[in-house]
């Protein structure tokens, strides 16, 4: 999935033209920047791109999810539902908010699953976070549905997924919002960044809003130091630096995915031949971003001894089921109520709220899944060595 396989001359002309300013700072300095407005012109071609009305930058995806909450009003009390196949940064998120997250089953999409979801809600539920992991779409028509039925909204972690669609319309056009994240290993980087899209002009008012300390960013004589507030903000401003580097990059977009479907195809053929294999279910093949190929052997001891092979052999695949950073029952600092808050916040919260525990076992339908699932990364550029490496290894197996 990285975008910074093919960073290149054009990353390298836009951030000069940064530096031929010397404005880094995305507000003000109108006569220094000579109409050079960098982090505008990202958000402007990345909301058009996706086939959204706005789009606002932030420093980071997990920004993009906090920025997203705050602006829809999530706070103490509320509940959250995400789910328990995902990055730590989408529950961090709705800790921050101060909310706290309630985690759904995966289905064959590896996504949320729209059924569980519906036994989670609660009348504390105040939004749905749907993750598109690995590259895909979860069935966000069927989630929606749910969130529709109870007056709740419905906010995309796209983080995993630009560019990828269900029947043309791009990922993250769905919900209410939908949050990217642009870190190094995405499939589009800025180094670090965000973004939050929404054809809602009120809720994209308070992200630019509380991104920015509050700022209203209206036009008038004294300029930004005279500008009014309407609530209490923070600070997650993109630098242009970062916006230059996402206007190179989201130009590629295209082409990266288009490289890796054709990589991923032959990956797929290959690993095809392994007994017994099956792959992740994808609701619009021609919309998958094919950052990830990933596929189930039909029982979890098969998997882990397929695997063991596979990565003697120099191409061992990824095993979700696994791994500390994306699958709930392996997050054992949130299990255990792990806090750098002295009085125990989140987790032991004053007395007559409610304390929150988060039992191992939680989930036992997407372990039945995630146990069999291995996980090949398909790169933009994949070279012939590295193919036959793969394909010796299934050989092997
Ligand atoms: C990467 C990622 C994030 C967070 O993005 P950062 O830019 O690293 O903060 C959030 N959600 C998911 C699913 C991710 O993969």
């Amino acid at each position: 999935m990285p975008g910074f396989e093919v960073f290149g001359d054009e990353e390298k002309k836009e951030v000069m033209s940064v530096f031929d300013t010397g404005v880094l700072f995305r507000y003000e300095f109108a006569e220094q920047r000579r109409g050079i407005y960098k982090v505008r012109e990202f958000e402007e071609r990345f909301a058009a791109y996706c086939g959204a009305k706005y789009a606002q930058a932030v420093t980071s995806g997990t920004a993009a999810l906090k920025v997203a909450m705050a602006a829809l009003g999530i706070g103490p009390g509320d509940e959250v539902i995400t789910q328990g196949f995902t990055f730590v940064a989408t529950w961090e998120a709705i800790f921050a908010a101060g909310a706290v997250p309630v985690f759904t089953e995966i289905d064959d999409t590896l996504n949320m699953d729209p059924a569980d979801l519906a036994k989670k809600i609660t009348s504390k539920t105040k939004l749905i976070i749907p993750v598109h992991m690995l590259g895909s779409a979860a069935r966000i028509e069927a989630i929606k549905a749910v969130g529709a039925k109870h007056g709740i909204p419905v906010l995309e972690d796209t983080a995993q997924a630009p560019g990828a669609s269900i029947n043309g319309k791009k990922m993250g056009s769905f919900g209410v919002c939908g949050t990217f994240s642009f870190d190094p290993v995405k499939t589009m980087t800025t180094g670090e960044g965000g973004m939050i899209i929404t054809d809602d002009e009120d809720l994209w008012r308070n992200m630019s809003e509380y991104h920015d300390h509050g700022h209203d960013h209206a036009e008038k004589p004294g300029g930004r130091g005279a500008d009014g507030r309407r609530f209490i903000g923070f600070n997650y401003r993109m630098m242009e630096l970062q916006g230059a580097i996402g206007l190179a990059q989201l130009a590629k977009l295209d082409d990266i995915i288009a490289a890796q479907k054709k990589n991923k195809a032959k990956m797929r053929a290959v690993v095809s031949r392994l007994a017994g294999v099956t792959f992740r279910k994808q609701l619009d093949e021609t919309g998958d971003s094919a950052t990830f190929l990933a596929f189930l052997l039909p029982t979890a001891k098969q998997a882990v001894k397929v695997n063991k092979t596979l990565a003697e052999n120099g191409a061992g695949a990824v095993y979700f089921a696994a791994n500390s950073w994306h699958y709930y029952p392996e997050w054992e600092h949130l299990l255990a109520s792990s806090t750098v808050a002295k009085n125990g916040w989140p987790f032991k919260t004053p007395v007559g709220k409610r304390r929150v525990i988060y039992a191992p076992d939680l989930l036992p339908q997407s372990a039945k899944i995630l146990d069999r699932t291995l996980v090949y990364q398909v790169p933009v550029i994949l070279s012939d060595e590295r193919l036959a490496q793969i394909t010796a290894a299934v050989e092997a197996v």
